[in-house]
């Protein structure tokens, strides 16, 4: 029940209809019978500063930002943990006597399902599909793990020398590849972890693939397939991954994983995962 005492979360973003962030949320705060509620906020690019000091007069805890104000935010923020500059967004912040304070918590989402893996994360060169924003958590979240060099695979040549350039200042710097979209038959064998990060495949497009059909039978067996999408679960390229003795996983456990860490640095407690799993697969 909703009282005077409730205390408020949200998510800011346009769109934000499609957010699985409210149910995943407002399922763990019912599990763990607390007053809080997390609510969608649809905010205009144009109206993100006066929103930020909206937010903070009316005493909102915290918030998730989404499209298309995760890099807009940072400016605005009083402090930025190394990890969101690292990937250049935040996805997470919460209130501090100073101000607002802004993470990401998408590099811990993509990890979490890799960790129950055992693996020697220090012998294995990922290939990431995308250059976009998803890419640059998961190009953190790789390093994080200890892969030594990361390869990011892109069809824009422009925008991949922009992505690569963009860690020049940075300790990833020297650890990243970039390589045009011809060059990937020659990679998909290499590797033991293969990432998507492109929308292909996504619905309603269900039937595209990021990965050509020739190039299917190129993935080692007992690899790693992971897909962050998680709208069909599991995609085509997944799906076909898997019958061919690939590890797959899709989006949803980052989704939720993600999720998660901003709820526990809000309420400053443990979260059920698993219950926001379960909201999410209940959508
Ligand atoms: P984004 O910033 O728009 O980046 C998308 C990337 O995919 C860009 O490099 C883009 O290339 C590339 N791309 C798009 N269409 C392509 C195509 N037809 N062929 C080859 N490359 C293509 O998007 P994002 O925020 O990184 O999100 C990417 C995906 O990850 C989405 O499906 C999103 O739902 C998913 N995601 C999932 C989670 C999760 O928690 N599971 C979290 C974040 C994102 P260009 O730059 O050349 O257009």
């Amino acid at each position: 029940m909703i009282t005077g005492k409730t205390k408020l979360l949200g998510v800011i973003g346009d769109p934000i209809e499609h957010s699985l962030s409210p149910v995943m949320h407002n399922a763990a705060i019912a599990s763990l019978n607390l007053d809080y509620v997390y609510l969608p906020f649809r905010l205009k690019r144009e109206d993100l500063v006066k929103a930020i000091a909206g937010l903070a007069a009316i005493n909102l805890l915290g918030f998730n930002v989404t499209i298309p104000h995760k890099q807009a935010i940072i400016p605005l923020l009083s402090q930025v943990s190394q990890r969101a500059q690292m990937v250049g967004a935040v996805n997470t912040v919460f209130w501090t006597p100073q101000g607002w304070s802004g993470t990401n918590t998408d590099v811990a989402g993509f990890v979490a399902p890799l960790k129950a893996l055992n693996r020697d994360w220090t012998k294995i060169t990922p290939v990431i599909l995308g250059n976009g924003g998803a890419a640059r958590a998961v190009v953190v979240g790789c390093a994080e793990l200890g892969c030594p060099e990361i390869r990011v695979v892109g069809r824009d040549k422009e925008k991949l020398d922009y992505f690569k350039q963009s860690w020049a200042n940075s300790p990833l710097d020297g650890a990243i590849r970039v390589h045009s979209l011809e060059e990937l038959p020659g990679l998909v064998w290499t590797t033991e972890l293969l990432v998507n990060t492109t929308p292909v495949g996504m619905y309603p497009n269900v039937e595209s693939s990021p990965l050509a059909e020739e190039l299917m039978g190129k993935i080692q067996p007992g690899a790693i397939a992971y897909d962050l999408i998680y709208n069909p679960r599991p995609t085509k390229w997944l799906k076909a991954a898997a019958a061919r003795g690939a590890i797959a996983i899709d989006g949803l456990e980052m989704l939720v994983q993600q999720g998660a860490a901003a709820l526990e640095i809000w309420l400053q407690q443990p979260v059920p995962a698993d219950v926001m799993r379960q909201a999410c697969m209940n959508c």
